[in-house]
């Protein structure tokens, strides 16, 4: 009889009850598209709920149902109004990231003329009928273009009640509709047209020839045939096709079909190979839980914790296919799918037919149709970034996130600001499906979670060359001698590669000013020598702002809270933006009296002319944002340097990702210390995931391989552990740190950003605030801390100024007030506070 409703508006935060009018009593229900009267105005929202008495007494009727079939499920509901609570966001944006493209936009109505010849009574009137009757039914927003600047909607409603004129609430979706192809059949049956062949326009001509051509085609394939085939086919043209329509040989028709993103990514099938031994333990402890999701038993998040190439990619399979045996489906969700298209033609290869991607590159229309594939049950098993977790699909029972440590999990831009693993954990637990994290570097509050009762932790320390075969194959297609034997009937496992630091203070004392040390420019020359192909990556992330000393890796940091303090070329000063404090730069070192004190900074450019200049004739390839800006790049770069196309490829973060190449013996970080001096709890660990992730590219493949890696601080811990592979070690000593100065998985945190035009307003705004946030912590007598007010990281931004105030506590949403003025950003477990 009732139902509740989230408005599509998202600065208004509520739910309203409506009442159901009879005629649409059965259709809606929860997760039901609708449009309600709101003040005067008619909105978009969605049914979250129905029932049996309203929460208030007068209740207006529900306007109409958009779409017949439920948009949301109950479970996708139940997950929105968790995050909304969970992240301090309005419901309805959280309902939005699960709605399909094109129905986010306001209502809209389709006018429609009943009666043409009803007297106008004004000017707009008569504009209004004539309009109509030239062009058909209309929707308000092209009235509004054709009539500028006149109160049509007045006129409308007069027509309205003296029965000229009628109107229905509409979506606007025609821009994302579905794809449409025209389709060419027969209309005569063939054996008619053979005793009774019809004329073709004069016989002899190309025209006729054309067209005998076209009706044979048809008669051969017995069924509609797309016309842009039938026109390469035979030559024939849209003229033709008119010509036998008109004639009534055949039909056109328009038959809608699937946008499908993987139509044009090939692949060959594949049998899953027996399992190592690592691999058969771990999907012993998995095959329990497998089947107790089947039948509506939670089981705790698994944590899968193998080095690179341990074969974690292999379990997933395992488990996908467990699970759509099951009858329910999977999601797999990975960083970026550009960056993964090695993975993703392994799930091509091993599940044919049952897929579904999606990334941020498909078109408006490619989206709608796979949210719709979803929603009818057409797919098994999907893959794409974090958004892929919001589609519809029937009876999700596994959840993967690989790479599960990786930052683009986490919404920082937009609200909601979600973290892509918690959100990920509690759908499954609302869906009583399973859910894997996957990582060779989990991040450390998961690994916190799965050290304790929390997470569950599966381990695959080794990593696996393949099987006889596959090295076989591998060697002859190469044209090498592997530098590993495989045992007859067994993956063989291999070593991860050694990593070799190297101290760049040694290199400048010894003479060497470039940006490559010894050890790097003769392994560099050997790799090119034995015809090889190396990896230099360069970390941008917090190059240029942190200051220096050469000689002797002094770095200057904020005297009053130990972080690095950032360097401001406009204003040649030093900054902590921690605590506000500020100093002028400076060219001497305090700690050796050296006067070599740098801020450090070199792009992919630099890098590669370096290179250029001193191997003149090696192939280089750039892998950076500017390189991959066009729709497929990534592919086909990453395509050309497997095929050897190039012989060093110089890239940023992205290079780290997924990249399986077995020719690549070198991998060279250029400096590990970028990134370590950056003024964030997390630095260390984002470095150490880096280094460990960039270093895993090397020797995966026959020939071994080795690391090197150029530093400041050869004796940073980061350093130290990513050297020799040793995550627990870098744990161990982060996992003291973070307590010490309680920070998350000893706390949680939240940010909160104001910007405003001035600095003085930006400063005022946040300092008001902590007063306020002050004055609760002590009325709530809490742990809770507040740190700054002080300028963000990143302190102007489109001529804005922003400030930040970061909270420290075990429920940091608690301290937040209740209501907070429009346009404060709150981020809820920030991934970085730079
Ligand atoms: P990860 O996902 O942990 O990086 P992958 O699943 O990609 O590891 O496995 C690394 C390599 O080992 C791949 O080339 C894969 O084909 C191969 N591999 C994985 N499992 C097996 C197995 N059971 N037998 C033989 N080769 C395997
Ligand atoms: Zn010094
Ligand atoms: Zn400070």
């Amino acid at each position: 009889m009732y139902a509740t409703v989230v408005l599509n508006l998202p600065p208004i935060q509520g739910t309203f009850d409506y009442h159901i009018p009879d005629a649409n009593l059965n259709r809606v229900t929860i997760g039901s598209l609708v449009t309600v009267p709101f003040g005067n105005r008619t909105v978009q929202g969605i049914v979250i709920n129905t029932p049996s008495s309203p929460a208030v007494e007068d209740t207006k009727p529900i306007d109409s149902l958009l779409d017949p079939d439920p948009v949301l499920t109950t479970h996708q509901i139940d997950l929105a109004l968790w995050m909304a609570q969970e992240y301090r966001s309005a419901p309805s944006e959280c309902l939005a990231l699960m709605l399909p493209p094109g129905v986010r936009q306001r209502a809209d109505y389709l006018y429609h003329l009943l009666d043409s010849t009803v007297d106008a009574k004004s000017a707009t009137e008569s504009r209004l009928i004539s309009l109509l009757v030239k062009r058909g039914d209309l929707r308000g927003r092209q009235i509004s273009r054709a009539l500028p600047h006149q109160n049509w909607k007045r006129a409308a409603n007069s027509l309205i009640r003296r029965h000229a004129l009628e109107r229905q609430p509409v979506l606007d979706a025609p821009k994302v509709g579905p794809k449409r192809v025209r389709n060419a059949r027969l209309i005569i049956p063939p054996h008619e047209l053979q005793k009774n062949p019809p004329s073709f326009g004069r016989p002899g001509t190309k025209a006729w020839e054309r067209r005998a051509k076209i009706v044979e085609m048809l008669i051969k394939e017995g069924e509609p045939i797309n016309i842009s085939w039938l026109y390469a086919e035979t030559a024939g043209t849209r003229a033709d096709l008119r010509f036998l329509e008109e004639r009534e040989v055949i039909a056109l028709s328009e038959a809608e079909v699937w946008r499908d993103p993987i139509e044009e990514i090939d692949f060959v099938p594949t049998q899953a190979p027996p399992l190592t031994k690592d691999q058969l333990r771990v999907w012993s402890q998995l095959q329990a839980p497998l089947e107790g999701a089947s039948i509506g038993e939670p089981s705790p998040p698994f944590v899968l914790h193998g080095v690179t190439g341990s074969g974690k990619t292999e379990i997933y399979m395992r488990a996908v296919e467990a699970t759509i045996r099951r009858g329910r489906s999977a999601i797999l969700l990975v960083p970026e799918i550009a960056l993964t298209p090695q993975t993703i033609r392994r799930f091509l290869a091993r599940f044919p037919g049952q897929l579904g991607l999606s990334h941020s590159q498909l078109s408006p229309g490619e989206r709608y149709d796979t949210w719709r594939r979803c929603r009818a049950g057409k797919i098994n098993l999907m893959i794409g970034p974090r958004s892929a977790l919001f589609l519809p699909l029937d009876k999700i029972g596994l959840i993967i996130l690989d790479e599960s440590h990786d930052d683009s999990y986490k919404e920082s831009e937009r609200s909601p600001r979600y973290q892509t693993r918690d959100v990920a954990i509690q759908y499954s637990s609302l869906l009583d499906a399973m859910c894997i994290l996957g990582s060779a570097t989990p991040d450390v509050v998961t690994m916190h979670r799965a050290a304790g009762e929390t997470y569950q932790h599966l381990e695959m320390p080794h990593r696996i060359l393949g099987h006889v075969e596959r090295v076989k194959t591998q060697s002859q297609r190469l044209g090498v001698k592997a530098k590993y034997v495989a045992r007859d009937g067994e993956a063989s496992e291999i070593e991860l590669p050694p990593v070799r630091v190297v101290d760049m203070r040694h290199e400048l004392r010894a003479g060497n000013r470039s940006l490559f040390s010894r050890p790097l420019l003769s392994a560099l020359t050997e790799t090119l020598e034995h015809q090889e192909q190396a990896i230099l990556y360069l970390n941008r992330r917090g190059s240029s702002t942190y200051v220096f000393c050469r000689d002797c890796g002094w770095v200057a940091k904020c005297p009053r809270c130990d972080n690095p303090l950032v360097f401001h070329h406009n204003a040649d000063r030093l900054m902590c933006h921690h605590c506000g404090y500020q100093t002028g730069s400076r060219h001497d070192c305090p700690e050796c009296g050296g006067n070599r004190v740098r801020y450090f900074g070199a792009g992919t450019k630099r890098i590669v002319n370096d290179i250029q200049e001193k191997f003149p004739s090696a192939r280089i390839l750039r892998w950076d944002r500017d390189a991959t800006r066009r729709k497929g790049a990534h592919d086909v770069l990453l395509a050309n340097f497997a095929a050897h196309k190039a012989d060093v490829l110089v890239g940023t973060q992205m290079i780290s990702k997924g990249l399986d190449i077995p020719l690549v013996t070198l991998v060279g970080v250029i400096s590990a210390d970028v990134g370590l001096n950056l003024p964030d709890y997390r630095a260390s660990e984002r470095v150490f995931q880096i280094l460990t992730q960039v270093a895993g590219r090397a020797g995966r493949g026959l020939l071994g391989g080795r690391v090197i890696i150029q530093t400041y601080q050869p004796d940073h811990y980061v350093i130290k552990a990513a050297s020799k592979h040793d995550y627990a070690g870098f744990y161990q000593d982060e996992i003291l740190f973070r307590k010490e100065l309680k920070y998350p998985p000893y706390s949680r945190l939240a940010r909160l950003i104001w910007s405003a035009p001035s600095r003085e307003a930006a400063r005022a705004m946040t300092e008001r605030m902590a007063k306020t946030l002050r004055r609760r912590i002590q009325r709530m007598d809490t742990q809770a801390e507040l740190i700054g007010p002080a300028p963000c990281f990143i302190e102007r931004i489109r001529g804005n100024y922003r400030w930040q105030i970061v909270i420290r506590a075990t429920i940091p949403a608690n301290i937040l007030p209740d209501e907070l003025a429009e346009g404060w950003q709150v981020d809820i477990d920030p991934v970085s506070l730079l």
